[in-house]
């Protein structure tokens, strides 16, 4: 596209948009099971409105707006509030689970370099589960990346043995999800903890998908293990509010167990010309939106409404369960909150994958070991019987064509 000589109206350009969605992946009908939460049109609304009324505000001036400075202290209030921050812990809002994770681990850096360690190339020990979003972190600040096999048990947790013996002392972080994107499971966070403690090293627990999610599973009486600052050796986490927070895209939230933790991650510099300028995070202008957004939607939900959606999404993960099962899938380990990753004794999940894809569902896969994955929204509780007839019919075509291709081998081999 060239840029238009002149400026075209508003209602023109609005509706060759609109035309251009038409050809994406079906979400607003819950035909996504990844990159969108859809908990309803009322929170849809109260992320617009509310992202809307503070859209031009710049969250980098908070004394020039000391309302979103307010918002995002409250974030982090209720965020520590849920996930047991003890006193003076704290935290900020950051873009998104990859730039929370990238201000972990440049504070767990700054902070063992401070105490006279990894002075030299720095390293993270972390699950092979782990986000790739800690290697792109690393390949930025040129941190060594140890990613560690996990069990082989059955159960997909870290091998918090093999982490203890992959560290040394230029170790400056060891990870633990709760839970992994790729099968959807909770690390066993007490026993890194004592590992941690043991080692002296950092332990941050990525809770980007499950922190809003876990805390309201717990009270909805399902048995989550200890995962947050719960567990002493926890320095920091990351918990994302635009996945299971319901809030616009672009919030999250990464949080310290104390002040002296955190005080590693702002930049102040002011060798420049221009005028002071101190950052938390990773940006410089912050789109005052997804403060506000994120602000409201926690105030509009409250715990009652958190529970209820997250209860709904577990109630929806147990009917998938229940229902790959009887088509004769095996789920991977004990999924306790919105993932859920399932193979076949067959066939190959990415032949199923390609089926179900073509019947209109954009959902994903896990590579390790090939399976389905399905990131679960409240809306799907009213399409999930509709998927799985679907996924019903796929593993039949894909039954039909392996049976085909054996026959076809017989008769040439
Ligand atoms: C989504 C996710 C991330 C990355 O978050 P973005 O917001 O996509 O940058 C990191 N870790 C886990 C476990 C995630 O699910």
């Amino acid at each position: 596209m060239q840029m238009p000589e002149q400026g075209r109206e508003w209602p023109d350009i609005e509706t060759e948009m609109m035309a251009r969605g038409q050809g994406d992946a079906q979400w607003r009908e819950g035909k996504t099971a990844v990159y969108v939460f859809n908990a309803g049109e009322d929170i849809a609304a109260v992320q617009k409105e509310a992202y809307a009324a503070y859209m031009s505000e710049n969250g980098l001036g908070p004394l020039a707006f000391p309302s979103l400075a307010q918002m995002e202290k409250d974030v982090i209030a209720m965020g520590l509030g849920l996930l047991h921050g003890p006193e003076g812990s704290t935290g900020a809002m950051t873009s998104g689970g990859t730039d929370s994770i990238t201000m972990a681990i440049k504070t767990a850096r700054d902070y063992a370099r401070s105490k006279g360690k990894a002075l030299g190339k720095a390293n993270i020990v972390l699950p092979q589960s782990a986000h790739l979003a800690f290697d792109k972190a690393c390949h930025l600040m040129d941190v060594e990346v140890r990613r560690i096999p996990i069990m082989t048990d059955g159960t997909y947790h870290a091998d918090v043995e093999a982490m203890i013996a992959a560290c040394d002392e230029s170790t400056v972080m060891m990870v633990g999800s709760a839970p992994n994107f790729p099968h959807g499971i909770i690390d066993p966070i007490e026993a890194l903890g004592e590992a941690a403690e043991r080692k002296g090293v950092w332990l941050h627990v990525d809770a980007c998908v499950g922190g809003y999610f876990a805390p309201f599973a717990r009270m909805n009486g399902i048995a989550v293990p200890a995962f947050d600052f719960e567990v002493p050796a926890v320095h920091s986490m990351s918990a994302d509010l635009h996945k299971y927070g319901y809030a616009a895209k672009g919030a999250s939230t990464v949080l310290f167990r104390s002040e002296e933790l955190y005080q590693h991650m702002p930049f102040d510099m002011n060798q420049w010309s221009g005028a002071p300028m101190k950052t938390p995070t990773l940006a410089g202008t912050r789109p005052g939106g997804a403060i506000s957004a994120a602000w409201a939607v926690m105030n509009y939900l409250g715990i009652e409404g958190y529970k209820r959606l997250q209860g709904g999404v577990c109630e929806t993960r147990q009917r998938v369960e229940k229902g790959v099962k009887r088509l004769g899938f095996e789920v991977l380990g004990d999924p306790m909150l919105g993932l859920v990753a399932f193979r076949h004794p067959d066939h190959h999940a990415f032949a199923i994958y390609g089926e179900i894809y073509r019947r209109g569902w954009f959902t994903s896969v896990t590579k390790e070991p090939p399976s389905l994955h399905l990131m679960l929204s409240p809306k799907h509780s009213e399409v999930i019987d509709e998927y799985l007839a679907d996924l019903e019919a796929s593993v039949a075509a894909v039954a039909a064509q392996s049976g085909n291709a054996k026959k076809a081998d017989v008769r040439y081999s």
